[in-house]
């Protein structure tokens, strides 16, 4: 599958808000959106307060746009986790967020082995990442409660995870998984909660735009 490769700062000022996808400048005030928190173009500054004068159809597709852009997942992907989602007990909208959560790059991430989904992605397509201690090198792959990833034996000499270990415990995790810092370990102990998973993302939008 492809990737986005465009400036990914410019995406949280698509959305007006902080998609929190460049790891630790995010936090700081190298923030774009903190200094520039309009849409880009021309006309970005027009679009501020849009919000009020937006269509429904324009709200649905911003909060679809959103959550794909958090999880950086392409749109027939997208398309494809909703219908899952619609056909699976449970309320739609909320079997769909966590879905996404239970992709395995954004496991990787909730871990602390990463800073941001991207960086997740990144590790998972090369290799370095197992499942119940087989080779899992799918980003998308769907997790489920049980399930181990373990950072490979062999990965563990490069400096990213040598420098990792010394981190990863300052980092937190939610507590939907467990962590093993020292072993660059972690399980998933449950599917997450509404409350566990990005509150500014509006999943009742995301089911209204697919249901038009
Ligand atoms: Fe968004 Fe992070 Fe860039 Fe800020 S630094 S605009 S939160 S991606």
């Amino acid at each position: 599958m492809g990737k986005y490769t465009g400036p990914v700062c410019k995406l949280c000022r698509r959305e007006g808000d902080k998609l929190f996808l460049k790891g630790e400048r995010c936090y700081g005030p190298k923030c774009s959106f903190e200094k520039r928190g309009y849409a880009p173009g021309q006309h970005g500054r027009n679009k501020q307060g849009r919000s009020e004068r937006e269509s429904d159809y324009a709200r649905q597709l911003r909060a679809k746009q959103k959550a794909r852009r958090v999880y950086g997942v392409f749109e027939r992907q997208f398309r494809r986790y909703f219908g899952i989602a619609r056909r699976t007990t449970g309320m739609t909208g909320l079997v769909l967020l966590q879905t996404l959560e239970l992709r395995l790059d954004s496991i990787v991430y909730r871990l602390g082995f990463a800073v941001d989904r991207a960086q997740a992605r990144q590790l998972v397509n090369h290799g370095h990442i197992r499942v119940n201690g087989k080779r899992a090198d799918i980003a998308s792959m769907i997790l489920r409660p049980g399930d181990v990833v373990t950072v490979k034996e062999s990965a563990r000499q490069n400096t990213y995870f040598k420098e990792l270990l010394d981190v990863v415990d300052k980092r937190s995790y939610p507590s939907w998984v467990e962590r093993d810092g020292k072993a660059l370990m972690g399980r998933v102990l449950r599917v997450p909660d509404r409350s566990e998973i990005d509150g500014n993302l509006n999943e009742q939008l995301i089911v209204e735009y697919y249901s038009r």
